[in-house]
């Protein structure tokens, strides 16, 4: 049963995190924007507000929340700023390898302290040297003893500046590629672990990013989330719970940018009217509520697969690649409906169009999604249509015929596709010359 309808329980989370994003977060996000600094304090809002970490289960102490209600909050928060978003989704993303990992002792020790106080956890593959290539992590475990000693440098590393823990991704061995790669949970002030200046950015400015750089860090063996061999299905697992909320993210900043663009038009005025009145605009505008619709039902597919125990890979990344690069273009088309307002610092889109640019990078570019999508349709994808050299060409009343009757024999190229009639093929094709064995039966059939 299809069902678009949001229950009373999801309209109330829709509701509350609404209005905590237009009390708490819109009027101060602009400013935190422009002094390349993240308000801690919204983020201990959030997670008094219940918006943060809703995904642990209620084993530890959680809310057991779905992707859906998951996604919906997101979009919400991430349409008053996407920067201060990723800075409280990213509890998700660290948390979510915890959730996912065999080592009960250990989620049972940090799942409920994240569930119940408020702890901040980064998450960790990216590399100075890496982020795409995922196999290609350097930082390495050494076994020494009951611990590991690690020893490398993560980069891009998302509220690393505030995190409490991390969970940080290792190898073995670089050489063994995917077969080397473990994970861990490391408490941030532990020995060994430094934190690099605050990377400065292009956009979503409200969110910490930096550099950790692990020297001689002893992790007890007990803080394994992944043993050496299941780290890389484990971050590829995380990403694929996670990546429809980085469509959420996008699906709310576009359809903020969407809605300035439609105030601003009505009240604009050109040539004696409201430029909301030129055809131009009104297409654009048909556009950007087309991209924004057509984005938030990919997400909810992603995320619905997911809560329903379907393996979301293939959507997630569906709905990554769609939704980012449509927040994309509604934040480009705005911009320009606002004219060179559009380009200041005095309206909300060109802060939005810097924010929105990032989602088509991080959590796995454009690239590696379409990857992902084409790997599957043309490998595990199941086609529907028969093989295009088994097509029948039949008359209806060859397919009246019984079968005995049926006189017609038609015979295929395999190469260039002629179809030839008779009892047997002929010698050479009389299109491509290719010799008779490139020829198939296609009628009668069986
Ligand atoms: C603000 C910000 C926050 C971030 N937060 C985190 C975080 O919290 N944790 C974390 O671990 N990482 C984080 N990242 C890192 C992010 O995930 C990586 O930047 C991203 O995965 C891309 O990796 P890269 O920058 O090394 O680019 P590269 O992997 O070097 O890629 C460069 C370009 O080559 C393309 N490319 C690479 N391989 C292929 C291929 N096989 N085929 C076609 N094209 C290819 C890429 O798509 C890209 O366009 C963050 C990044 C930013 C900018």
């Amino acid at each position: 049963m299809l069902n678009f309808t949001l229950t009373p329980e999801q309209l109330e989370l829709q509701r509350i995190a609404r209005e905590f994003a237009h009390n708490e977060i819109l009027p101060v996000a602009w400013h935190y924007d422009e002094r390349d600094e993240t308000p801690l304090f919204i983020l201990e809002r959030a997670f008094e507000a219940g918006i943060m970490g809703g995904t642990i289960p209620t084993h530890y102490g959680g809310r057991g929340q779905g992707l859906i209600e998951g996604v919906i909050i997101t979009e919400e928060i991430a349409a008053a700023c996407p920067g201060l978003s990723t800075s409280i989704f990213v509890n998700s993303l660290g948390t979510e390898p915890l959730i996912l990992s065999k080592n009960e002792t250990l989620k049972e020790k940090y799942l409920s302290k994240i569930a119940r106080e408020f702890k901040l956890i980064s998450f960790a593959t990216s590399e100075p040297g890496m982020g795409s290539d995922v196999s290609g992590m350097h930082l390495k475990a050494k076994k020494d003893g009951h611990d590991y000693i690690l020893n490398g440098t993560k980069y891009w590393i998302t509220n690393a500046g505030l995190a409490d823990y991390i969970s940080v991704f290792a190898t073995v061995e670089p050489e063994s590629e995917h077969a080397g790669i473990c994970a861990f949970l490391v408490e941030k002030d532990w020995e060994g672990v430094s934190v690099g200046r605050r990377i400065p950015k292009l956009g979503q400015r409200c969110s910490n990013t930096a550099g950790i750089n692990f020297k001689d860090v002893r992790v007890p063996e007990g803080n394994m989330i992944a043993p050496p061999g299941e780290g890389f299905v484990l971050a590829m697992k995380t990403f694929s719970h996670t990546r429809p909320a980085i469509g959420a993210f996008a699906v709310g900043a576009a359809r903020s940018a969407m809605e300035f663009a439609i105030e601003y038009a009505k009240k604009r005025r050109a040539f004696g009217t409201q430029i909301a009145n030129f055809e131009a605009i009104q297409f654009k505008i048909a556009e950007m509520y087309q991209k924004v619709e057509t984005s938030r039902l990919l997400v909810w597919k992603a995320a619905w697969e997911f809560d329903n125990g379907l393996d979301p890979t293939v959507s997630a990344s569906m709905a990554k690649f769609y939704a980012t690069e449509t927040a994309l273009e509604v934040g480009n088309e705005a911009l320009q409906i606002f004219g060179g307002y559009g380009y200041t610092k005095m309206f909300p889109v060109e802060k939005l169009l810097r924010d929105i640019r990032l989602f088509t990078i991080y959590e796995g570019t454009s690239e590696i999604q379409r990857m992902i999508v084409s790997g599957h349709a043309m490998s595990t994808y199941q086609p529907v249509m028969p093989p295009m050299e088994d097509l029948p060409m039949a008359r209806k009343t060859d397919l009246q015929m019984p079968k005995e009757k049926k006189g017609i024999t038609a015979w295929r190229c395999r190469m260039c596709g002629y179809i030839h009639y008779g009892d047997e093929p002929p010698e050479n094709c009389p299109y491509c010359f290719f010799p008779e064995s490139a020829f198939k039966r296609v009628w009668p059939k069986g």
